[in-house]
């Protein structure tokens, strides 16, 4: 099981306090048709991410590989190449998450995603993705889930198992990120 470290501790309060993770505030989402969770299945913190995003919607179509969000980006470390049985050619674990978004999308007519990535993940934690790079990756994975999909919605969380037992769910500003991430 993935432990948080004080290295992440430390640049997520910064993140927190640069206004980078803010509260979510579900009166500026529109979620009246549901929303795609696309998260980690993560089983110590699934229950927990589901009920804190059915805040947002009571219709949740919940797409779950190792990693969520993370997987998404072409650059990511954890969006590895596959080889299915009896097949030569290799599939992009990314493009098979991203495939499974754009059916999502079409069987329930839902035009929200929830795109989660999550602090401790043991995704995360084998590829080396530090707190930097995983909010980096949850940005980059947004802005390819907007250009695969014109006219989708996508909001960013990150949920975080703090060390003193407490969890939460953050919504990660796009704007904010790009502004702390170049200083
Ligand atoms: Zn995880």
């Amino acid at each position: 099981m993935a432990h948080i470290t004080d290295e992440e501790i430390k640049f997520l309060e910064q993140f927190r306090s640069e206004g980078v993770l803010e509260d979510i505030n579900t009166k500026r989402v529109d979620a009246s048709r549901g929303a795609i969770l696309v998260t980690c299945a993560d089983g110590d913190q699934m229950a927990d991410v589901f009920q804190q995003t059915e805040h947002l919607s009571f219709r949740l179509h919940t797409l779950s590989l190792n990693g969520g969000g993370l997987i998404l980006p072409e650059e990511s470390p954890a969006n590895i190449l596959l080889t299915p049985p009896d097949c030569s050619k290799q599939i992009k674990l990314g493009d098979v998450f991203l495939g499974q978004i754009i059916t999502a999308r079409a069987l329930k007519n839902i035009n929200l995603i929830a795109l989660h990535v999550h602090c401790p993940c043991g995704v995360a934690g084998a590829f080396k993705i530090g707190p930097r790079e995983l909010i980096a990756l949850l940005v980059a994975a947004k802005d390819r889930i907007k250009k695969s999909i014109p006219g989708i919605k996508v909001c960013a969380f990150i949920h975080i198992a703090w060390p003193d037992g407490r969890k939460r769910t953050y919504f990660v500003s796009r704007e904010k990120w790009r502004a702390y991430s170049i200083k």
